[in-house]
C-alpha cells in the first residue's frame, strides 16, 4: 500500500508530493530538501493519525492539485533514484527495488529481521538506555538490578566495572545480531576477534604491560565508556539506518550505492557529528588493536613486524589519524577490517568545514587538502553512501568493547 500527501514549504510554496510505500517502522525521521529554494524540509512519518506525514514547520494538505515536485519516501528501504524515462518503475520506493537491486528472498528476510528489531525497539529499548546510563555512572549495583529485572535474571552479582562491562557487551551482542549480517558477524567481527585473542589468552603479564603502555596515551575505562554512549547515540537513530542495514544485507562492506539510491531519513548535517565521533573513537582504540596484534603475531606489542615506519606502539599512538590510516593499509588484517570506516580525508574534509552537501543529487563534496596547491581539489562520496560507512563504524564500536572487555577479563 502506497500513501500519499502534499506538503506545502513555508518558504517559497512549493508544492511536493510525497508517496510512501507502508512499510514496519514508525515514527520515523524525514528529510526532504525542496527544489526550488533548496531547505531542507524536516518531518515525521508517522501510522495511526489521520496524516502520515507531520512536518511541524511547513503546511501539508491532502488537496492533489498540481504538484511541483515529487518525491518518494521510504522508511526502512533505501529509494532508487528517479530516472526521467522510467517514472513507471518508481511508482513506489518497494516495488522500484526490485527485482533490480534486491531480491524477494533479500527483502522477504530482511523484514523479517526488522519485525524482530522492532518489537525488541517497542519493549526493550528504554531499558536499554537506562541501562547504559547507569553503566556511564559506574552503579554497578543500580546496573545489575536493571540488568537482572529487565533482560536476564540469572547474572552474577559481582559489582565491577571488568564483571559489568562484559555483562554489558554480551548484552549488546544480542543486540547487534538484529542489525548485523551473519556475514558480517563472522568475517568481520568474529574474525579479527579470534584474530587477536589466538594465543593472546595466556600472556597475562605481556598483556598487562600491553595496557599500562596505552593507557600512557588513553584512559581504557573511559574509552568504553565513551564506546558505550555512542552507541546509544547510534541506538537512538538506529531507526534511520535501516535503509543502510538492508544494503548491508548484501554482504559487500566497500561497494558504493548512490549512483542509484537515495535515502531520506537523513540529513547530513546531523550525519556528520556522528562520523566524527565515532571516527575519533576508532582511531584511538586502532592502538589496542594493534598492540594485541603485534603480541599475536610477534609476542611484543612494540614489533610493527614489516612495517618498518612504525618502529613502535608509542609511535603509532602519537601520530595523527592521516598517518594512522597509512600504516593500517599497510596490515591487511586491519586494513580489511577498517575499510572505509577510517577514512582520513573525509573526516579532515568536515572537521575543517571544508564540505559542500548539494541535497538534490545527495552528493558531499568534501576537500582534503591542507597544501594552497591542492586545496580547492576535491573528492566526492554519496549520503546513501556515507550512512553506511557510519552504520559499519557503529558496528566496529561494539566490537571494540567487546575487545577490551576480554582484554580486561584476561589480566584481572
Ligand atoms: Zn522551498
Amino acid at each position: 500500500m502506497t500513501i500519499s500527501g502534499i506538503v506545502i514549504c513555508s518558504t517559497c510554496q512549493q508544492k511536493i508530493k510525497l508517496r510512501h510505500q507502508v512499510g514496519t517502522i514508525y515514527p520515523v525521521k524525514v528529510n526532504i530538501p525542496c527544489d526550488k529554494c533548496g531547505k531542507i524540509l524536516k518531518g515525521e512519518v508517522v501510522r495511526d493519525k489521520e496524516c502520515a506525514f507531520q512536518f511541524p514547520y511547513e503546511n501539508v494538505t491532502m488537496e492533489f492539485d498540481n504538484a511541483d515536485q515529487v518525491v518518494s519516501v521510504s522508511t526502512e528501504l533505501p529509494i532508487l533514484k528517479e530516472k526521467t524515462n522510467q517514472v513507471t518503475s518508481t511508482l513506489t520506493p518497494f516495488l522500484a527495488l526490485f527485482p533490480g537491486y534486491f531480491t524477494m528472498q533479500e527483502l522477504g528476510d530482511f523484514t523479517a529481521k526488522i519485525n524482530e528489531f522492532d518489537s525488541f525497539y517497542k519493549s526493550k529499548f528504554n531499558s536499554l538506555i537506562t541501562l547504559f546510563e547507569l553503566f556511564e555512572n559506574k552503579n554497578w549495583f543500580y546496573f545489575l538490578n536493571h540488568l537482572k529485572e529487565n533482560f536476564d535474571d540469572e547474572i552474577d552479582e559481582i559489582e565491577t566495572f571488568e564483571h559489568c562491562s562484559l555483562m554489558l557487551v554480551s548484552l549488546n551482542e544480542n543486540v547487534f545480531n538484529l542489525l548485523r549480517t551473519k556475514f558480517y558477524k563472522k568475517e568481520f567481527d568474529d574474525k579479527i576477534f579470534n584474530e587477536l585473542y589466538k594465543n593472546n589468552h595466556n600472556k597475562k603479564e605481556k598483556l598487562k604491560e600491553l595496557k599500562i603502555e596505552i593507557e600512557k596515551y588513553i584512559n581504557v575505562e573511559d574509552e568504553f565508556i565513551k564506546g558505550i554512549n555512542l552507541l546509544g547515540q547510534f541506538l537512538e537513530n538506529s531507526k534511520s539506518f535501516l535503509p543502510v542495514v538492508l544494503l548491508s544485507s548484501k554482504n559487500d562492506f566497500s561497494k558504493s550505492y548512490g549512483e542509484d539510491l537515495n535515502i531520506t531519513t537523513f540529513d547530513f548535517n546531523e550525519l556528520k557529528h556522528i562520523f566524527i565521533e565515532q571516527f575519533e573513537f576508532l582511531s584511538r582504540i586502532s592502538s589496542i588493536y594493534f598492540g594485541l596484534l603485534n603480541l599475536e603475531k610477534e609476542n611484543d606489542f612494540d614489533n610493527f613486524g614489516t612495517i618498518t615506519e612504525c618502529n613502535n606502539l608509542s609511535f603509532y599512538c602519537n601520530r595523527d589519524n592521516g598517518i594512522k590510516k597509512e600504516i593500517i593499509k599497510k596490515e591487511p588484517i586491519l586494513n580489511d577490517y577498517f575499510l572505509n570506516t577510517l577514512n582520513s580525508q573525509i573526516r579532515n574534509g568536515i572537521g575543517h568545514l571544508k564540505t559542500n552537501f548539494n541535497a538534490k543529487n545527495q552528493i558531499i563534496q568534501y576537500f582534503p587538502y591542507k597544501s594552497p596547491v591542492k586545496k580547492d581539489r576535491f573528492k566526492e562520496i554519496y549520503l546513501i553512501d556515507f550512512a553506511f560507512i557510519i552504520f559499519q563504524q557503529s558496528l566496529k564500536i561494539h566490537n571494540s568493547l567487546r575487545i577490551i572487555a576480554k582484554l580486561n577479563e584476561l589480566i584481572k
